[in-house]
């Protein structure tokens, strides 16, 4: 029997990209937005209290509405990319989005420059629920320029400092890779040759590592070119805007303190004998004296190859769940009912997995790639825990408290979803039939886990790189090698042994080229270390954990991430707090230890 095709059903939000609702809902849409800056537009800052909840409130309507057009646009046109009627739809709902949002810059910029000059605004009581989308404009608006100097900006960077982001992708799609795939020689895209980073075949991983490296390597003064300029231009951009430090931006967006960072990155240096221990068992578990840079990837020799097809992959998540309690499944259990996931891979289908909010609805969206790998068990686990924050905050918050867009940090958006995958950890490792299934269970998640690790090396990377510059030093390929030496041996140490090609590896990722978009790394060691952390309070308080955690997913980002932590009776401000995180870690190297 063939296996049946899981695709989404969008029709709850309108019946297809061709009905005319779908113009109609775009056309309202717009007027929305016009009469709301009719009547709104260089007026904000003599509104009274009531009048600034009024105000805010048809924002959110408006803003209700662009998202659900949005997710409909962009969701039929991420399933199914090469068909002419979605890519008329998507691209005509984001022109429409490019068109409103400079119609409706204003509201952000006015409502930050009245919370600037009257602050006050923030504690009145009508606006209480407002309270802290006030504040973050309000800390945000410290940093503005003038309107000119603004427009400025936007139209010398769409050209300039996008152009390294552009410039780095552009050369990595447009290279190839000659890779010898066990014993034969052949040619491969990018992409295809970073997947060979976790074949099973060891010379194949060697050939795979060399090949690329070798090549960026070869190139390596374009990239730092790119990088000297790109970090230059920041620390212009700072001065200007009166940022303390090149973090401080991302500080903002993120709702948290520097020192709170700071205490995250420490702890992680200062406890790195787990990873090594963790790297140590997983030599031996390939049969090696020492694990090579090409081998951190490399899936564990032997392990079962079980395969879940849908259905089964479907019920555990359920049941893992469940475990946890009966109730927090029930967005799962709905996103699954009202086939809100399309799961089979197919040609013209955007790579990779996401969860994609539908506020109107009270719902998401999850596309995922589902070729039945263990991998893609958890990559279920973790999007539907994204759906099922979603359920919580939309259920709970108005759509800015929500967090959707720009609004939500990324340390808070990740719990959901991590704290899913160690549900499944949980329920797997109490089915597990054999040492072997451990094995395997437990090295997936702890290679999960290493993401503590190895983004702490690419933050430390990127602070040494202002430091650098600021020292008056310039960033030529071998100085930020240099830098990505000592940042990767700080953590690793002599746990890896590394090709020296290898020191190009600061070059292939993305992040360091996304423009005004600097230290984008710690947030995922943040978010991973308070997951843990989370799971640690579970693991102690048991069932009277449970409400608290739920009452966290449904705030949202109507408080700040320290004020979530509370709620579960986490402290994130105290120094050793980041400690708790590395127990759970620890935890799963202990298990693995047992059996390795
Ligand atoms: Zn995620």
């Amino acid at each position: 029997m063939a296996k049946r095709e899981i695709v989404w059903d969008l029709s709850e939000m309108f019946p297809s990209t061709t009905d005319p609702s779908v113009q109609k809902a775009i056309d309202d849409l717009t007027r929305l937005a016009e009469n709301f800056a009719e009547r709104y537009q260089g007026k904000i800052k003599r509104l009274s209290p009531k009048e600034i909840l009024e105000c805010i409130k048809s924002f959110e309507e408006y803003f209700a509405k662009l998202e659900q057009i949005r997710a409909f646009a962009c969701l039929s046109f991420r399933a199914n990319m090469t068909r002419p009627d979605t890519q008329l739809l998507d691209d005509k709902v984001n022109k429409t989005k490019a068109r409103l949002d400079k119609t409706l810059a204003f509201f952000n910029i006015e409502v930050a420059n009245l919370v600037h000059e009257n602050p006050g605004i923030i504690s009145e009581q009508i606006l209480q629920s407002y309270r802290h989308f006030l504040e973050r404009l309000g800390r945000e608006s410290l940093h503005y320029l003038s309107e000119v100097e603004e427009k400025l900006m936007i139209e010398k960077d769409q050209f300039g400092i996008y152009a390294w982001e552009e410039l780095q992708r552009k050369w990595l799609n447009t290279r190839t890779f000659e890779i010898e795939v066990e014993g034969k020689k052949k040619v491969f895209s990018f992409s295809e040759a970073a997947g060979l980073l976790s074949n099973p075949d060891r010379p194949t991983r060697e050939s795979a590592t060399k090949s690329i490296y070798v090549l960026l390597g070869k190139n390596g003064e374009i990239f730092a070119s790119a990088i000297r300029n790109i970090c230059n231009d920041w620390l212009g951009v700072c001065e200007r805007r009166k940022y303390g430090s090149p973090m401080e931006a991302s500080l903002i967006a993120n709702d948290i303190d520097q020192q709170i960072i700071n205490n995250l990155l420490t702890t992680v240096s200062n406890h790195t004998n787990l990873y090594h221990r963790y790297l140590r068992l997983k030599a031996k578990i390939l049969k090696l004296p020492k694990l090579g840079g090409h081998d951190v990837w490399a899936p564990i020799p032997d392990a079962p190859q079980t395969k879940f097809d849908y259905d089964t992959a479907k019920s555990l998540v359920i049941e893992a769940y469940e475990r946890f309690d009966e109730d927090y499944a029930f967005a799962v259990k709905d996103m699954f009912a009202k086939n809100h996931i399309d799961a089979t891979p197919r040609l013209g289908k955007r790579n990779g997995a996401f969860s994609w909010d539908w506020y109107e609805g009270k719902s998401a969206f999850i596309l995922t790639n589902f070729t039945e790998d263990l991998n893609d068990v958890y990559t279920l686990a973790h999007e539907l825990g994204h759906a099922t924050h979603t359920y919580y905050y939309s259920r709970n918050q108005t759509i800015l408290n929500c967090g959707t867009d720009w609004t939500q940090p990324m340390i808070v958006a990740e719990t959901a979803s991590t704290f899913g995958e160690l549900l499944l950890t949980d329920l797997l490792l109490n089915q597990s039939k054999s040492e072997l299934e451990r094995k395997a269970i437990l090295c997936v998640t702890l290679d999960g886990g290493n993401v503590i690790y190895t983004s702490t090396i690419r933050a430390l990377c990127e602070q040494s790189l202002y430091d650098t510059i600021k020292r008056g030093e310039y960033l030529d390929y071998k100085t930020i090698c240099g830098l990505w030496v000592v940042a990767r041996d700080k953590i690793g140490d002599d746990a890896i042994e590394y090709f020296d090609e290898a020191e190009a590896a600061w070059i292939p990722a993305p992040h360091y080229y996304m423009p005004n978009f600097r230290f984008y790394n710690y947030p995922y060691v943040y978010a991973r270390l308070f997951v843990y952390a989370l799971y640690q309070k579970y693991l102690e308080e048991g069932k009277e954990f449970v409400p608290r955690f739920k009452k966290a997913l449904s705030a949202g980002c109507s408080i700040s991430p320290v004020e979530i932590g509370k709620i579960v009776g986490l402290d994130v401000t105290d120094a050793h707090f980041w400690e708790l995180g590395l127990k759970q870690y620890e935890h799963f190297v202990d298990e693995l230890e047992k059996i390795a």
